[in-house]
């Protein structure tokens, strides 16, 4: 209010002094006009950001990219609002714009999940070179599905699963058949699929592939060095902790992920020395609170531990399935005895709000526990005085936006909630949730579509790459470098995108 009384004031002069010896003219229509956009703009989440004259120059050619796409795509008649973001990809990929945000950095990619960082076409190549790799290709059973693939030793293989390799070699339309079970793709916007049960499915395809200690190591390897292509340098997972085995050594105890995955990141870091990773612990929203006890004494063991690699708790799956945060509010209010007796914090990023249904308020949990940033909060619109809280406490939306369209929740990306949590000055970052699950690696296609369809412009695409690194759960001294670092590299793309783009 006082901010807008001072404009005011600057704009016309102070209506009382002013008019003592001359009339004061009324402000025009027009004047008002462009005071409420100002005032508008003063509210967004991208209000503090000063573009410098490169930046200005590029927003300007960035506009005019997206026009010419828009004009080419309506003189062929795409139908870009109501085609699904699988349909619309090749397209995408064809872009200059998709080429301008390949080289853009991207900060962090703050919402993540273990078995979806990784190509799923890369996943079938590296799992069939382990002769001990197995695929069941028999009907659902209540043990295995169709697909499923399995690490087992000679002799120990259940009935039903065959060897991968020979498999791909007899059949050759089997490849093409089990990446499509391994990936979920919203073919069209109009068609009827049960998405979190297709979806689920995905990770149980996998989840007997993931454990096995050397191709673990394959997989987060190959998942972070494309992520680096695509010029990430920071990842968070929300990761869901499982006992590491091999058949020479058996199980491993569940902290060799850490030290291993620790070992992948050196290994990342010969090429990309800036990349970094935390890990934040999750579980399930279907579980009951006896056993998230138990989770979160396992998280807490973990962080005392290696508390520069973990950085908090969260609870995942199907909302409309599982159990409110509520639910666990016993959990919660154990964080501070479970705190002191650990002697670490456990900071919450919980998924809140994936839904569209004014019935779930989870989103109200967030506002009310330290709970850093939100997963989705697709619903939060719905709730006013939770978003004006989550604003005030400066917790960051994790937004995925193509990830909300393939699960089903938004279909036309242009009406995606977060342009309302945009506007109204919550702060967010951009993000690509599961990404091997969905058919496509990076997190360029996520930034292409939120700057096709939100009409962003540079000022809030620099905002949205920088969150991501100040809302990260580094600490402060390894933010100071990884904003170092992304402001040498954002520069470096302004120049060389104007000059690449006169
Ligand atoms: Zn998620």
């Amino acid at each position: 209010m006082m901010r807008k009384y001072s404009t005011y004031i600057l704009l016309f002069g102070f209506p009382l002094f002013g008019c003592q010896t001359k009339v004061v003219e009324k402000p025009t229509y027009e004047q008002n006009w462009m005071l409420l956009e100002k005032d508008n703009k003063a509210l967004a989440f991208d209000a503090d950001i000063h573009l410098s004259d490169a930046e200005l120059t590029l927003d300007k050619k960035l506009f005019e990219l997206r026009k010419q796409f828009l004009n080419e795509t309506e003189k062929q008649k795409i139908p870009l609002y109501n085609s699904s973001f699988n349909e619309l990809k090749p397209l995408i990929e064809d872009s200059k714009l998709y080429k301008v945000f390949q080289t853009m950095p991207k900060g962090g990619l703050l919402h993540t999940h273990s078995g979806g960082v990784t190509d799923m076409k890369w996943v079938i190549a590296a799992a069939r070179k382990y002769k001990e790799c197995y695929v069941y290709d028999q009907k659902d059973n209540d043990k295995f599905i169709v697909g499923q693939l399995a690490f087992f030793e000679n002799g120990k293989v259940p009935q039903g699963f065959v060897s991968l390799d020979k498999k791909l070699l007899s059949d050759p339309h089997f490849e093409k058949e089990l990446l499509e079970r391994l990936t979920l793709k919203r073919d069209k916007l109009c068609t009827y699929t049960n998405y979190w049960i297709e979806f689920e499915k995905r990770f149980q395809r996998i989840n007997l592939l993931l454990p096995y200690r050397p191709f673990f190591k394959e997989y987060y390897l190959k998942g972070f060095q494309d992520l680096a292509k695509d010029k990430v340098q920071h990842v968070e997972i929300r990761y869901v902790f499982e006992e590491l085995y091999d058949f020479q050594h058996g199980k491993y105890p569940v902290k060799k992920s850490i030290t291993d995955l620790q070992d992948i990141v050196k290994e990342v870091q010969k090429s990309d020395p800036q990349f970094s990773l935390k890990l934040i612990y999750s579980s399930f929203k279907f579980l009951d609170p006896q056993s998230i006890e138990k989770q979160l004494e396992t998280a807490f063991e973990l962080k005392k531990e290696f508390p520069d690699m973990i950085s908090g708790f969260d609870l995942v799956a199907d909302e409309a399935a599982g159990h409110s945060i509520s639910f666990f509010e016993k959990n919660w209010t154990a964080l501070d005895g479970l705190s002191k007796k650990y002697g670490v914090e456990m900071p919450l990023f919980l998924h809140a709000g994936e839904s569209n249904s004014v019935f779930n308020k989870n989103v109200f949990d967030t506002s009310l526990l330290n709970n850093r940033r939100i997963g989705h909060g697709l619903n939060l619109i719905y709730f006013p005085k939770t978003m004006e809280l989550i604003k005030k406490q400066n917790k960051l939306v994790e937004v995925s936006p193509i990830s909300n369209q393939i699960l089903g929740y938004v279909s036309d990306l242009r009406n995606h909630p977060a342009r309302v949590l945009l506007s109204n000055g919550v702060q967010c970052s951009i993000n690509s949730d599961d990404p091997s699950v969905y058919g496509y690696e990076g997190l360029s296609y996520d930034f292409w579509v939120a700057f096709v369809y939100w009409e962003l412009d540079v000022k809030a695409l620099k905002k949205l790459v920088f969150n991501s690194i100040t809302y990260s759960s580094m600490n402060d001294n390894e933010k100071k470098v990884a904003v170092a670092h992304l402001n040498k590299q954002w520069n470096d793309f302004i120049q060389h995108t104007n000059q690449s783009l006169n």
